[in-house]
Parts: C-alpha cells; structure tokens; sequence
C-alpha cells in the first residue's frame, strides 16, 4: 500500500510539475497573446510549443515530420499513375516505366539519406535560423501576401543557386564522384527526387535553405517560420513533378511559360546534358544550355506529326 501511495504521490507531483512548467512556458514564449484572438491553425501551433515547451526540439520535429509527409504524400499519387495504363499517353519515355524494385530501393536509399544528412541538418536549422531572427514559435502568423512575395523571392534564388551548382557537378571530375548518382535512372520518377549523393544533397540543398535565412537576415528578421515551411513544401512538389516523367495538357509548364517542369528536366535525365536549372527556364535559355532540348522536342513533336498522318491515311485506305 505505502508503495502505491508513494506512486500515486510522485504521479501527481509529475503531473503538478508538468502543468504548471507548460503554463510557465505558454507564460514565457506567449505572455502577451490572446489565444482568443487567434485563427484555427494559430491555436494549434500556440499549443504545440506550448505543450512541448522547448521550440528547439518542437521545431526539429516539426521541421522533419513535414519534410517526409511532404515528400512521401507527394510521390505517392505519382506511383499510382505510373501503375495506370491510362497516363501512358502523358509519359515523356513511355517506354521507360520504374520497376517496383527501382521505387523500393530508391526509397530506401532516399530515407537513408533523409535520416542520416537531414535530420541533423533539420535540427541544426534552429540556431541558424534564430540568430537571423527567424520568428519560429512566435504568433500571430505573417499576411499571405506577405508569404507569397517572400517565397516567390525564394524561388529565384534557389533557381540560380540551383543552376550554377548543378552545371559545377556536370564537370567530369565532380560528376564522376558525386552527381553520377543522381543520374542512375535516365528516366526518372517522383520518387527519385532526392535520390543523389550527400555532398549534392548538402550543396544543392543550400540553395532552399540558405536563400530564406539571407532574406531574413537582411531584412531585419521580417519572416517566419511558416513562410519556410510553405516554401519547402512549394519546392519538393516542384522537385519531385519535375522528376515525375510526366507532361500533361494540364501541366504548370502549359499556363506558365516560364516554368520548367518534366518537360526540361526529364531531357535532362535522358540526355545527362542541358537544362540545368531546377524551377524556371531563363538561365538556360540566357546562358544557351537549352538548344539541343528545344531541337529534340521539335524533332519530337515532328515525328509526333508524321506517325499521326500516316496512321490517319491508313485508316482512310481500309
Ligand atoms: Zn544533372
Ligand atoms: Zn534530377
């Protein structure tokens, strides 16, 4: 009995401990917020940090957890259609369809590569992030306008970064060693995304990572958070459709010019040469690395034409 008492004492005492140190916290991180005057998702990042009252270990885990949700949610409507015949039609190497072992190794690897280079970058990003005055736990959230401009300022600089970077690792001595890798599938999938070498994961992944924490520095803290999840999850859709091997009617690439999509980057894979760039098409139209692509696709549509005609005259002759 004297034992019982003794866990039911300390049982209490936790639980004394604990709601009075996650009051403490809400005190500490949110003393001048009214939870009242908060929006739906506002409440729940509010009792987030508060419930785990150290927003170091909140936003690692919050950082990680997005990140594959993300990028696994996303690569699953693309292995559902390349299992349907139907899409076929849409695939830009329709010959050329990723294995079920192809998916399940890439997958293993990328989560490799996930645990063992991210997730300790992920949990470094905190300081890094503070120390330019990133508001993380900090409420009420930014406009959506201002969320929209600052990500479309990301989405330039990732570009760039992303075009120089990986025109460095087409040098010979840098492919052979490390982005080699990348190019194993020469018509690649959703999934294979991020199936690429640390040093190219750490290098090209500066390009997302560090272009929000210059932007918060040298705007004098004037972001948050949020704005970065928003933009990450924005760039692991836009990375893993343009690795989908697939170009529909409906693609971004067909309202936006500007846009690269699978179109550039699935030539890319096939041909290990041009379109550099990851989001957008000027720089490799700027600095001429997208002639031979635009000459293919030509060619393509072409031949495209041809094959159409003369399946359209042998149906007349029977
Ligand atoms: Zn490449
Ligand atoms: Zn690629």
């Amino acid at each position: 009995m004297a034992t019982f008492d003794l866990l039911y004492q300390g049982l209490k005492q936790n639980a004394t401990t604990f709601i009075s140190t996650a009051a403490d916290s809400q005190q500490m991180l949110y003393s001048t917020i009214n939870p009242a005057q908060l929006g739906f998702l506002e409440r729940l990042w509010f009792a987030y940090y508060s419930y785990l009252r150290d927003p170091v270990l909140a936003t690692g885990i919050m950082s990680f957890l997005l990140h594959e949700l993300v990028y696994f949610g996303r690569c699953l409507p693309w292995i559902a259609i390349d299992a349907m015949p139907y899409f076929r039609k849409w695939k830009l190497q329709p010959n050329k369809l990723p294995t079920a072992k192809q998916q399940w190794e890439c997958t293993k690897a990328v989560l490799l590569v996930h645990f063992t280079v991210e997730l300790p970058q992920i949990h470094a990003f905190y300081p890094l992030a503070a120390s330019v005055g990133m508001k993380t736990y900090h409420l009420p959230f930014p406009s959506y306008l201002q969320m929209a401009y600052q990500i479309a300022i990301f989405f330039v600089i990732e570009d760039a970064w992303h075009y120089f970077g990986h025109r460095l690792f087409h040098y010979p001595y840098l492919y052979k060693r490390i982005h080699k890798l990348h190019h194993t599938y020469s018509a690649p999938f959703g999934l294979a995304a991020e199936y690429a070498h640390p040093i190219e994961t750490l290098v090209l992944g500066a390009g997302t990572v560090c272009g929000p924490l210059a932007y918060c520095w040298w705007s004098g803290g004037d972001m948050h958070i949020l704005t970065m999840y928003v933009w990450i999850s924005l760039r692991l859709f836009q990375a893993i459709d343009s690795h989908s091997g697939y170009d529909f009617p409906w693609s971004l690439n067909k309202f936006f010019g500007l846009w690269s999509g699978a179109d550039h980057h699935d030539y890319h894979h096939e041909k290990f040469i041009e379109c550099y760039a990851s989001s957008f098409r000027y720089l490799d139209w700027i600095f001429g690395t997208d002639k031979k692509f635009h000459a293919y696709r030509k060619l393509q549509a072409e031949q495209k034409r041809v094959a159409e005609q003369q399946a359209a005259k042998g149906g007349k002759a029977h």
